[in-house]
Parts: C-alpha cells; structure tokens; sequence
C-alpha cells in the first residue's frame, strides 16, 4: 500500500503518533493510499514551524520579483506533472478526467496569476498635514491557516497557496481527510522547488482537532476556509479568542434563471452543466433552476431528452461525463434529499435511484435526477444537497424570479438566460449573489474576485481582490519639522 506523507517545517513526514487513515477511491472502492492522521500535536508542530519561517523572515524578506519567480515554478512544476495529478484528482474525487484536467491546468495559471501579481502590490503616498509624509505600507498579515474541501483539492489548494504567497505570507493548509492526494502531491512537488522550510505546510487530517487546532491557535493569524457554511460557523467561533482574521468561502443554493425569450438549446444545455458538472457537488451548482411558465414544459422535456447524454461511469473511462459521488455517507445523504423531495410533493422527473450493473456495484453512484414543479418552500428549494439533484421551479415574471432567486439564506452564485441583454443585466444586478453569468453558467477566471453575499461567505479569491486577503495595512509618518514639538 502506498504510503504518502505531509510537509511540515520542509520534511515530509508521518503523525507524531504514526496513525495513517485510508483514502479510497470512491468509483470502486478500491484503497489508493494511506495519510498520515494528524492530531492538534502535528499541526502544533507545523503552526511553529511556520510562525519561526514568518518571524525570521526567510520568505517575506525576499524580493517580490524572487517570490514571484517561484510562484511561476510551482505553475511549471504542475505542468510537468499534470497527467500524474489529474489521474490521482479523479481517482480520488470521482470527477470525470476531462474535469480533473481542466482542475489541474487551472491551478498552474492560479500560480503563475500571482506569480505576476506578486511585484504589482502597491502603497500609497500622502502628504497631511503638510510638515507629514505619510505612506501606506501593504504587509503580510503572517501564519495563514488554510481550509480546504474535498470538491475541488488542488485547485482550492492552489487559490490559498498562490495569493498567500505572493504577499509573502506562509502557510499551514489542511486538504479534506477525504482528498488530501494532490494536495500533499504538492507539498512534494514543493520541497524540490527551494523553499525555505516553514513557508509552506501541508498538514492532513480531519476538522475535528486538527482543523481546530488550526482555527484556534492563537499562533496563527489568519484563517481562510472553503467548505460547508455550517463548518464556516464553527471556524469563526474557533478564531474568536484569537480575534484573528478571517475569510470565508461557503455553501450555496444559486438560482439559474431560464426566460422564454433565450437561445433555448444553449440554456438547455447550460442549465444541465450548470446542476450536473462535478456530480452536482460543485458550490457553485445552479440547483434550482428557475423556468418561465411559458417555455417550462418544453424545456424540462428538452433537459429528460438530454440526461442520456450523461454518461456515468469512473471518471478514467472514456466518455463519462459523471462520476460517483465522494463517499457512501454523502451518496446516503444525497438519496434522503430525495426522498424528502418525492414526500414534499415535487414531482421526480427523472433519476432518483442508484444505477444498476456490475459497473457501479463497488462506487459511490447516483444517477442525475430532476425534480419539477418544485416549491421556493420546500427543502430540496432551500438546502444545500450537494450532490447531481436539480430543482426546477416555474415562474410567472421578471419580478417574480427575482424574487424566487433572493429568497435564499444564501448569496453566492446565479445564472439568467435571455438574448435580451438590457434584461439579463437588470435582474442580475437585482440579484444577491457575488458570481454571476448571463447566457452561460460556470466559467470561473483567476483574474475576476471569488466569493459569496449573505450566509455563502466572506471575503474574496482570486483576482487583484484575492491578495487583499493577505495583506495588512500599515501608515508611516515621517515628521517634515525639524526640532521638538514643543506641546510641554
Ligand atoms: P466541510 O465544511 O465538511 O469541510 C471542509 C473542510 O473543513 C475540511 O477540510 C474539513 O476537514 C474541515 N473541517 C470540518 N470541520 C471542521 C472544524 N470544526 N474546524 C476546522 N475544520 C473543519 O465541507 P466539505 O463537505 O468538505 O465541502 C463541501 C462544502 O464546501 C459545500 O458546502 C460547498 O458549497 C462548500 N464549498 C464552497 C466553495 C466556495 O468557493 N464558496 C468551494 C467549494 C466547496
């Protein structure tokens, strides 16, 4: 069995209590690996090799230019190993491999992104009053505790590491305990790239403890989590003693809104990657999806027409298009959503149940399932489900699909299909949520900020926005008078 250890202080290392946990791939079952189990001792031991790498300054004492120049290592280093880390993001996520490829690609540009950002971070000068010149310093804020799920792990590893890092901070990730693979493939890629020890660790494990460990340490002077929004509450309670920063990236429950006057073949097709791509366990799903009456009928028709098309299957072999979901507990809790929905009164239009052959016997599999005449109150309409289940919901007007989308605890992604343009625009802006699209769904930018409105979160990835972040605020004074002040 392969045995795969965590960067701490530049090593890579086993749990101090050499406890491993199994990583399984969940499209058979078969086991992939063992990971070290770290305890609150194991991240103790990285929080301190970090803070000793922030205190005596190796990594942000560098010039931005040679923090930069590495940033663009990491991305070269990615690529050289990109076939490697897309079998092992698909064997184990489950994601199909065309996604898993776009995943890794995509976190090499993140790196080389703030790679070029890293000389581009700018004070400001000011002369008040007069006999002052006082300046505005950007500094890193220091030990960056980073949380991460288990949808999307080298790319969300990558959107705290690359900005983290450009601003000259270092860093104590924690990849989910059900997907730590390619995120401490990284910190192996890493500890060939020259970086002082400390700046960078990798640390496995579960939320409980070690994930606490990081949120209260009071060693540690920002948290930055992706994940559930009910965990996001936990974090923030975690980091209150320490009053230490925080950022958040949470859940969602983002309407994608259909109006008769779209390109009806695009939006079809749109609204299926919208709830379907990654298994549906994407935060950024369009779970409910919002039809105009008019065109509802033929449209839910058009989507039954296509589900064929999704091919499920492990994400290895060729021409699937949905994989297994992360874990039997999650499938469980996916296929209760459903029977929640059929006793809610919706009306099951397609998929619902396990799919049946030796194929998926072994794997985590739940075929795409479509639930209409679906009601703003009921849960599958307002919960979080995670997973391939879309909820549509059939709506009168403009008023009252904006409605319908803002009546949400959450804030963090929508979608609107109209080829009226002066349209889309309005009701986007009259939409709360902080990613949004018209006429598409899903294309995500390193350069455009990430993050989520109300209860989806708090703070922004990515983009010139991401690096804020990680950076504090210092204003420096220089007294222009010479001689005392004079006051006493
Ligand atoms: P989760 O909240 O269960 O776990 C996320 C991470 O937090 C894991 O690493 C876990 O080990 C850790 N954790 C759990 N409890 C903890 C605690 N008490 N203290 C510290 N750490 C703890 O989420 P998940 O099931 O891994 O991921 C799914 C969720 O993530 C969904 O709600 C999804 O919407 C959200 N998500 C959000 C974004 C975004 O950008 N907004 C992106 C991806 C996923």
């Amino acid at each position: 069995m392969k045995k795969v250890q965590m960067l701490i202080d530049g090593k890579m290392s086993t749990a101090l209590s050499g406890e491993t946990r199994e990583i399984r791939d969940p499209g058979n079952g078969e086991v992939l690996a063992l990971v070290p189990e770290s305890a609150r001792e194991d991240v103790q031991r990285a929080i301190l090799a970090a803070r000793r790498a922030f205190d005596e300054g190796p990594w942000r004492n560098t010039t931005a230019l040679d923090r930069g120049k590495f940033l663009f290592k990491v991305a070269d280093a990615i690529r050289k190993e990109a076939k490697l880390l897309a079998e092992i993001e698909v064997r184990n996520c489950g994601k199909p491999l065309a996604e898993a490829e776009f995943d890794v690609a995509d976190a090499a540009n993140c790196f080389e992104f703030y790679g070029g950002l890293a000389t581009k971070i700018h004070g400001e000068t000011m002369s008040v009053p007069a006999n002052s010149l006082s300046f505005v310093l950007r500094e890193p804020i220091g030990v960056c505790g980073q949380i991460i799920p288990w949808n999307y792990p080298l790319l969300m590893a990558s959107w705290k590491l690359a900005p983290a890092l450009a601003a000259g901070n270092v860093c104590v990730l924690k990849p989910s305990e059900l997907t730590p693979l390619t995120a401490l493939e990284l910190g192996r890629i890493l500890t060939q790239l020259e970086l002082p020890a400390g700046v960078v660790n990798i640390v496995s494990g579960p939320g409980a403890n070690a994930g606490e460990e990081l949120a209260e340490s009071p060693l540690v002077d920002k948290i930055a989590f992706t994940g559930g929004t009910a965990t996001g509450r936990k974090i923030v309670l975690g980091a209150t003693s320490s009053l230490k920063r925080v950022s958040l990236e949470l859940g969602g429950k983002n309407p994608n809104i259909v109006f008769e006057d779209c390109d009806f073949e695009a939006a079809v097709d749109g609204s299926l990657f919208a709830a379907f791509a990654n298994q549906g366990e994407v935060c950024s799903a369009g779970s409910r999806l919002l039809v105009e009456k008019s065109i509802h009928a033929r449209f839910v028709q058009a989507m039954l027409d296509k589900i064929p098309r999704i091919k499920l299957g492990h994400g290895l072999d060729g021409g699937v298009k949905m994989g297994p979901l992360i874990s039997a507990a999650h499938r469980e809790k996916v296929e209760q959503y459903i029977r929640v929905g059929v006793e809610e009164g919706a009306k099951l239009r397609c998929g619902g149940k396990r799919p049946e052959g030796a194929a998926f016997a072994k794997g985590n599999f739940l075929e795409p399932t479509i639930f209409d005449n679906v009601i703003p109150k009921m849960r599958i309409a307002r919960e979080e489900i995670f997973g391939p289940v879309l909820s549509v919901i059939p709506f009168q007007n403009e008023t009252e699909a904006i409605q319908i989308a803002n009546d949400t605890e959450y804030g963090l992604a929508a979608g609107v299909w109209t080829k009226n343009i002066t349209k889309g625009i309005r009701v986007m802006r009259a939409i709360r949520a902080g990613i949004t699209w018209i006429n598409t769904y899903h294309p995500t930018f390193n350069e455009l900020p990430w993050g989520g409105y109300k209860q989806s979160g708090n703070g922004r990835e990515l983009g010139l926005y991401g690096i804020e972040e990680y950076l504090e605020v210092k204003q420096v004074n220089v007294n222009l008078d010479e001689g005392p002040l004079g006051w006493y």
